[in-house]
């Protein structure tokens, strides 16, 4: 007895990938060119990612320890009330150039990498 398997198509679950923004508006200078970056690698005792935060503008530059779930937009709402309320620590670098807002954009689009739609055919 003969069994065709029939090839047939998973329903297509992707969701679509968003890009959540890691560019933000600096309270210092006003420049929308505050970057975070959310290092995945460094981790403390308790288990907190290291954050850091800096603006390609006016050089400012911040570190802090966040949860694990924390996106860089959570990290810039608490580097935010932080500054607002004066208790933000945080540093000014120098940079030899400035970073242009084509470059963060650049940057931005980098993390959103496509892939995930393997097909599977041709298997059998
Ligand atoms: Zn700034």
């Amino acid at each position: 007895m003969g069994r065709r398997r029939r090839k047939y198509r998973k329903p297509q679950l992707l969701r679509p990938v968003r890009t959540l923004p890691t560019i933000f508006e600096c309270p210092h200078c006003g420049a929308r060119s505050m970057s975070v970056d959310i290092r995945k690698k460094e981790r403390n005792e308790a288990g907190l990612l290291k954050a850091i935060i800096r603006c390609g503008s006016c050089g400012l530059y911040s570190e802090m320890w966040v949860p694990e779930i924390f996106h860089p937009v959570d990290v810039y709402s608490k580097f935010l009330d932080a500054y607002i309320e004066g208790r933000a620590e945080y540093t000014f670098t120098k940079r030899e150039r400035k970073v242009s807002l084509e470059e963060l954009a650049e940057a931005e689009s980098v993390g959103k990498s496509g892939g995930g739609a393997e097909e599977e055919e041709g298997k059998w």
